[in-house]
This record gives structure tokens, C-alpha cells and sequence, in this order.
């Protein structure tokens, strides 16, 4: 029940009607018994400033930033920690002891946290990203700060791709041969928005012939859950991971930030299942 003491967070995107982060947040809030609730804010591009004074005025606990907002919020928060100054991007906001704002960056920790929970280190894998976006660029420093062994980047804009192998402390460069390097990766993931719900579901962000058994492929994209990659890592004799496991970690992160504790992410994936299978049930709702 929410009450007047009841403590808010918040995500801030747009469009953001058909965000999962309220339905993952509040089973996260649900499993560690806490008085928080959280709402989504739809935030015109380039307002995301605003939306700071907001959450100082109404004493907000926490923000979740998703698109267009990532890059505007870590320009405006009062500190950065080091992955999101790392990433000039910030996807959380919590307040410090002393008030500061401070912007956060869990999207490529998630993503690592979410393989640990499926049994996979990165530690010393020779991986390829495809993307080099917000979401590709986080990858890439978090494999880099958990010690994979190499990462070749992949990305349809040449100079992005530079950039974001300059995340990779020296370990990460931009492959000159796309199938070569998938094809050498034990871990291929894909962080293009290729594959997505709204574009071409049918369409590969890597060759079919060039995924191999004993590979890992991770798809986060995660609507649908079954891309066309993860049907294709599966034909080849590749171990497939979708992209929901990633969307729970990134979250219970977020929620480990502002209260100091981890959530059941068993609970927030279950509630995230539910919610898309009702989704798909009742596409109009
Ligand atoms: P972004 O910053 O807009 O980057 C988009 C990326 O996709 C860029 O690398 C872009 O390449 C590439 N791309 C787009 N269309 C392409 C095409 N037709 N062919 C080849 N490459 C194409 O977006 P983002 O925030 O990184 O998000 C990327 C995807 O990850 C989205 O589907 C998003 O929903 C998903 N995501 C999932 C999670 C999760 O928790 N599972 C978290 C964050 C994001 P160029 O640079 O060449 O344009």
C-alpha cells in the first residue's frame, strides 16, 4: 500500500509506456520488504535536466534513465561513478549522504552478472560485441573490467566502432574481418538493435555459418525473447542466452545502489515473465 511515507523511484524514457522496469521494480521492492514504490515518467527529449530538479523537489529515492535520456543525465548529475564517466552515460541516479546526484551506469555489469547466474565467466574469454550504441559500449567496458581475454568489436558505423573499443583497456580492437572474429569468439554477443520488435524480426546482426557448437551467443535484445540469432546459435550447436537476464540484473543493480541490498531476481524475472506472456495474450493492452 502506498502511504505518505512511502519513498519513489522512478524510470524516465521516451517513449516509455511499454517499459518493463515498473513491473520488475516492484517485485524487487516486494522481495526486500521495503516502502518503495515506482512509477515511469515519460520525459521529452532533452528535458532530462528537468527531470533531476524534479526528483530533488519531490525527494525521489532513485531513477532509472533509459533512451534518449542515458547521455544528458550523466552530463547534469552532481558526480559520476567510474563506468558511467568511463561511458560519458549514466542509466541510474541515487543521492549521496551529503544530497549530490550521482549517476551510475549498470548495464554492462547486468549483463555480466546475468551470464554469472547462467553459469558463464567472462574472465579470460576471447569475446566479439556487435554494437557499438549505449548498450554495446557498456559491454565492452564491463568485459574489459572483468578480465575477458580479448574483444573484437563489430559495428556497422566504422568510427563508433573505434570509440567503443577504446573502452577496452587495451583489450578490445575493431575487427577487421566480422566472420572471422565471431567465428574465433567463444562468447558472440549482440548489442545492435537488430532483431527487435518494430524492425525486421527475420534479420541477423552476424552470418548464420559462422556461429559454431560450443559457442555462447547472447542476443539482449529481449522482445521477442526468441531472435532470430538465438534460433540460429541453437541450429548451429551454440548455447543461446536471451536477453531478459541482463534487463533483471541491470535492475536489481539499481536497486542495490539505492537501498544497499540485492533483490530476489528470481522474483523480477518471474514478474517479467508474467507480464510478457500477458503482453503477448493481449497485444492491445
Ligand atoms: P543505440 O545506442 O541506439 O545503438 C544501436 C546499435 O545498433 C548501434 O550499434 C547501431 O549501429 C546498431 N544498429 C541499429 N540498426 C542496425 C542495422 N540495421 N544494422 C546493423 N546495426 C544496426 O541503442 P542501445 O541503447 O545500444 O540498444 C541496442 C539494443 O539493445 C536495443 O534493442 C535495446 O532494446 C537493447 N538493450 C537491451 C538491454 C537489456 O537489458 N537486455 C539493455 C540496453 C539495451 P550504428 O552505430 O552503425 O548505427
Amino acid at each position: 500500500m502506498i502511504t505518505a511515507a512511502t519513498t519513489l523511484a522512478a524510470v524516465i524514457g521516451h517513449p516509455v509506456r511499454h517499459s518493463l522496469s515498473p513491473v520488475l521494480h516492484q517485485a524487487g521492492f516486494a522481495s526486500l520488504a521495503v516502502d518503495w514504490a515506482y512509477a515511469a515518467f515519460d520525459v521529452a527529449p532533452g528535458h532530462a535536466d528537468r527531470a533531476l530538479v524534479a526528483m530533488d523537489t519531490l525527494s525521489i529515492g532513485g531513477l532509472s534513465v533509459t533512451m534518449p535520456h542515458k547521455t544528458q543525465i550523466a552530463q547534469c548529475v552532481g558526480r559520476l561513478d567510474p563506468a558511467a564517466a568511463a561511458l560519458s552515460s549514466a542509466n541510474t541516479v541515487s543521492r549521496d549522504v551529503d544530497g549530490t546526484l550521482v549517476g551510475h551506469s549498470t548495464d554492462g555489469d547486468g549483463l555480466v552478472a546475468a551470464l554469472a547466474a547462467e553459469g558463464v565467466t567472462v574472465t579470460g574469454v576471447e569475446c566479439c560485441v556487435v554494437g557499438a550504441g549505449g548498450a554495446g559500449r557498456s559491454i565492452i567496458d564491463a568485459l574489459a573490467r572483468h578480465g575477458a581475454a580479448g574483444i573484437a568489436v563489430i559495428n556497422r558505423d566504422q568510427q563508433r566502432a573505434e570509440e567503443a573499443a577504446r573502452l577496452g583497456r587495451g583489450n578490445a580492437w575493431v575487427a577487421e574481418s566480422p566472420s572471422q572474429a565471431v567465428r574465433q569468439a567463444e562468447l558472440v554477443i549482440n548489442a545492435t538493435s537488430v532483431g527487435m520488435e518494430g524492425g525486421d524480426t527475420a534479420l541477423l546482426p552476424v552470418d548464420a555459418v559462422d556461429l559454431r557448437p560450443g559457442q555462447i551467443v547472447v542476443d539482449i535484445v529481449y522482445q521477442p525473447r526468441q531472435t532470430a540469432l538465438l534460433r540460429a546459435a541453437e541450429a548451429a550447436g551454440a548455447r543461446p542466452i536471451d536477453g531478459l537476464g541482463m534487463l533483471v540484473h541491470q535492475a536489481a543493480l539499481q536497486q542495490q545502489i539505492w537501498l544497499g541490498a540485492l533483490p530476489d531476481v528470481r522474483a523480477m524475472r518471474a514478474a517479467a515473465e508474467e507480464e510478457l506472456a500477458r503482453r503477448a495474450n493481449n497485444p492491445a493492452g
